[in-house]
């Protein structure tokens, strides 16, 4: 029977690589936010592989259920859940307001919390589901002003690690991949010289990475049956 997976955060960088990758493999349901115009460029490029795509904040559980009920109702029950939406906050820690901090947990962690918890309860009843949680590899090693991001990246490593121990007896697996620096909108706020700077001093492998490699790593760990509570790097080295 054809899988379906649920995507947060499709509409662009790492999420759009997945729908991309997964769109003919299986059923593919794909949530966006602000970015309504590519969302649906992405659906409809996709049309004939049956792509659909959802408004969703997962900062808001009300959102979050209204967007499970819409990928219910097309595709019955969700396979395998992509916690992918995210966004970051750079600056000084003492800089750090009461807002960026709030938005960045809202988004990186409440945004996990709402979706996961929506979904958990058909993939328990049904003893069968994985759940994959990008986190970031700042969130293994932490980034100099990157406080507020790098706890987000962290609390959903603990998230990980904690909840897959809960569920693995009930046939639900879930893992996060933590992805380096990849080349995204996200790593747009910095100028080609940083990048540079950062892809010769900091990177290893001695470049960024590609949303399509993280998007493998995605598949891979979502679909191995014996990777549980996992932490897949995808960094080219960078720590
Ligand atoms: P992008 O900025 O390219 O895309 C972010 C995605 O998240 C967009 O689809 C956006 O939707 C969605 N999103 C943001 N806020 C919300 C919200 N409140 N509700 C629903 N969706 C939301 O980021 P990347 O693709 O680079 O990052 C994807 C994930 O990977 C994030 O969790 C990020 O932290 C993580 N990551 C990225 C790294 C990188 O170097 N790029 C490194 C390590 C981790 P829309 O545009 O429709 O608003």
């Amino acid at each position: 029977m054809t899988k379906t997976i649920l995507i947060t955060g499709g509409s662009r960088g790492i999420g759009e690589a997945i729908v991309r990758l997964a769109a003919g493999k299986m059923n593919v349901a794909f949530t966006y936010f602000t970015s309504e115009q590519r969302a649906l460029k992405l659906q409809d490029e996709l049309k004939d592989f049956g792509v659909l795509a959802v408004r969703c904040d997962v900062r808001d559980k009300n959102s979050v259920l209204n967007a499970l009920d819409t990928v219910k109702a097309r595709f019955g029950h969700i396979d395998i859940l992509v916690n992918n939406a995210g966004i970051a906050c750079d600056g000084v820690f003492i800089d750090l307001s009461d807002e960026a901090w709030q938005d960045t947990f809202a988004t990186n962690v409440d945004g996990v919390f709402h979706m996961t918890q929506a979904v958990l309860p058909d993939m328990l009843s049904r003893m069968s589901g994985s759940i994959v949680n990008i986190s970031s590899v700042w969130g293994v090693s932490g980034a100099s002003c990157e406080v507020a991001y790098s706890a987000s990246k962290a609390a959903v490593i603990g998230f990980t690690k904690a909840l897959a121990k809960e569920v693995a007896p009930m046939g639900v697996r879930v893992n996060a991949v933590a992805p380096g620096a990849i080349d995204t909108d996200m790593m747009h706020v910095y100028s080609d010289e940083d990048i540079a700077a950062l892809c010769q001093n900091s990177i290893p492998l001695g470049r960024l990475g590609t949303a399509q490699e993280v998007a493998e790593a995605v598949l891979f760990v979502a679909q191995n049956a014996y990777i549980s509570g996992a932490v897949l790097p995808v960094d080219g080295l960078l720590s």
